[in-house]
């Protein structure tokens, strides 16, 4: 068993509990987790809690992008052009298998915001900042090119299109890929571990946490030198628990994501486009499917349940008839959907949407609370590397112990060890291979080895050993496999962890969910010993998940 072994909860709470840590993390998305790699690279005693699944927040929600920066364009911001185009670079080189570059075609259209003039500006000035590859940077294509790969597109008014690279990405995946990192280097990571408050030292610095397993109850007090509040949307109620929510605060917005299949949305090139009201939208092909998003609408619900509405749905259905018109798609054709929220930061006086900021900002309080909010997927290792440097700052002068500078630049994540974004496409003809002597297809092998990279070794032994029981438990072996997997080296709790986060199969297989979603259950129930409430309890969590991701699935006529 592994530390990130789900039959470990009680040993890691105790480990957790046994020593004081230098720091301890609050939040189990993108934003924590890389602050985890980066503290746990130099040496930092390191813990994570999480309250619900890793990722389970905004990060397994977003448009599954690692964007290099174009948008910042617009707004004049070069250097931040100049930085995100640099990230993204890092971040796929230390993760091709969770990282795959993906053009993507910006149409225009006439009377639309851009033209072919300030396209091709824009996309030369973004190649030259971004510090593009040549094999990458940007093509204008004529209206004939543009229709030739992409013939669903408006004709009408189409003039040509800018062509430019994006990396596509799992967000859930990459979460846990860095948490795996962060646990090998040392860091101790759990789920379903929720603070319910501060612990401070006499002189009013924050000391400690109050955490509940809440897969026990059991409370536990932790110990450490700095604690840092990494909760993106909910940063505002930590900072309220510990009477430091002053000054700037988040505006939170919700943005939805519809997957169509592609027998009714069979779309060959990732568009960029103009909706109707003139926001941009992206309609993104992934395997077998098509999804288009996002909205952008203020909200004040459940941070832990944003769902998609249906006046979000209809607005993304009136964007993609709008931009491809011989579809007439309708509400029927939705097979799945999600919904995240974006931890925006208001101005101090206002929330007018022009003064919110889509920057990640630093909070520290007088208790020394370290709150981290508003950053990207794409930036989260130089924001880790940040707030790690202002930590062993601080520790520097109050203890004066030293520790060595951020390692995570030329640092594979977990799964990444297949020789760089070069050495990717041979890894993988190399494991499919191999796959196939497991006697698994063509597919499948591919399909295990772009999902978990370099850990595909495991994958396959596990499939090869545990096919009877496979076969017994009626579960379908490389998804058993992968469940196996998933509880013994991913933290995999409940089976709307293993589903939605670790799979990704709630949002892009829904129907594959469904059929197996009995048997997993079942066998989940077994292997980690759940009381019957809880067998109900999280039975119940997968099929609401199910629902909320079909929107109203008896709504249809
Ligand atoms: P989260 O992922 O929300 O993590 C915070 C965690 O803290 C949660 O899991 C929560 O359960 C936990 N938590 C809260 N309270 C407690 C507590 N008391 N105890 C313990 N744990 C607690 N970025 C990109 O780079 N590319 C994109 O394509 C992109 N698209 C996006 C599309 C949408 C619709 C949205 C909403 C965002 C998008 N983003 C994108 C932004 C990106 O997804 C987020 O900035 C990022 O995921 C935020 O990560 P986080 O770790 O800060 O927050």
């Amino acid at each position: 068993m592994t530390h990130c072994s789900s039959y470990h909860r009680k040993a890691l709470f105790h480990q957790l509990c046994a020593e004081k840590m230098d720091v301890l993390v609050i939040g189990g998305g993108i934003t924590g987790a890389g602050i985890a790699l980066d503290a746990a690279t130099r040496g930092l005693k390191i813990g994570l809690v999480e309250m619900q699944d890793f990722s389970a927040g905004t990060s397994s929600r977003s448009t599954k992008l690692i964007h290099g920066g174009l948008r910042y364009l617009k707004q004049l911001e070069l250097k931040m052009v100049a930085d995100v185009g640099n990230e993204r670079a890092i971040v796929y080189e230390n993760g091709p298998h969770v990282t795959t570059p993906e053009w993507m075609m910006l149409p225009f259209h006439r009377g639309g915001t851009f033209g072919p003039l300030t396209t091709n500006i824009g996309l030369r000035l973004y190649d030259s900042l971004a510090r593009v590859k040549k094999a990458e940077r940007r093509v204008m294509l004529s209206r004939e090119e543009a229709l030739q790969k992409e013939p669903l597109l408006k004709r009408d008014g189409l003039k040509g299109a800018g062509y430019y690279v994006e990396y596509k990405t799992d967000d859930a995946r990459l979460t846990i890929e860095v948490i795996k990192k962060a646990v090998q280097k040392g860091a101790r990571a759990v789920n379903y571990a929720k603070v319910t408050d501060f612990i401070y030292h006499a002189n009013g610095s924050v000391s400690g946490v109050v955490v509940t397993d809440l897969v026990t109850n059991e409370t536990y007090r932790l110990f450490a030198k700095k604690i840092i509040n990494a909760t993106g949307p909910w940063v505002d109620e930590l900072r309220q628990m510990d009477g430091s929510n002053r000054g700037k605060t988040l505006h939170v917005t919700k943005g939805v994501h519809l997957v169509f299949s592609k027998r009714v949305f069979p779309l060959r090139q990732a568009i960029y486009f103009d909706a109707p009201d003139g926001r941009m939208i992206f309609a993104i092909p992934r395997a077998y499917k098509t999804y288009v998003g996002t909205t952008d609408t203020t909200y004040d619900g459940d941070l832990a349940h944003p769902t998609t509405t249906v006046e979000d749905r209809d607005y993304l259905l009136r964007a993609i008839r709008y931009m491809f018109p011989s579809l007439s798609l309708t509400a029927a054709d939705v097979e799945s959907s999600w919904a995240g929220l974006r931890p925006l930061i208001a101005s101090k006086d206002g929330t007018k949407r022009g003064e919110i900021s889509r920057k990640d900002e630093r909070f520290v309080s007088t208790s020394n609370l370290i709150s981290i909010a508003g950053g990207k997927l794409t930036g989260y290792r130089k924001m880790a590397e940040e707030v790690v440097d202002l930590v062993v700052n601080q520790i520097k002068k109050e203890d004066h112990i030293l520790y060595s500078v951020s390692e995570t630049k030329h640092l594979p994540i977990s799964g990444g060890d297949v020789g760089g974004s070069k050495g990717f496409q041979t890894y993988m003809t190399e494991k499919v291979e191999e796959g196939k002597a497991f006697d698994l297809s063509e597919d499948e092998a591919h399909h295990l080895v772009s999902t978990y990279g370099s850990n595909v070794d495991t994958l396959f032994q596990i499939i090869q050993q545990r096919k009877e029981e496979a076969q017994k438990e009626q579960i379908d072996p490389v998804l058993f496999g992968q469940l196996i997997y998933g509880l013994e080296y991913e933290f995999v709790y409940t089976p709307a962890d293993f589903f939605i986060r670790r799979i990704g199969a709630l949002f892009f297989d829904i129907d594959r969910v469904k059929k197996q979603m009995t048997r997993v259950t079942d066998y989940m129930a077994k292997a980690l010993e759940w009381t019957d409430e809880q067998k109900d309890s999280y039975s119940a969590q997968l099929i609401q998940a199910v629902q909320e991701a079909e929107i109203e699935p008896n709504g249809y006529v």
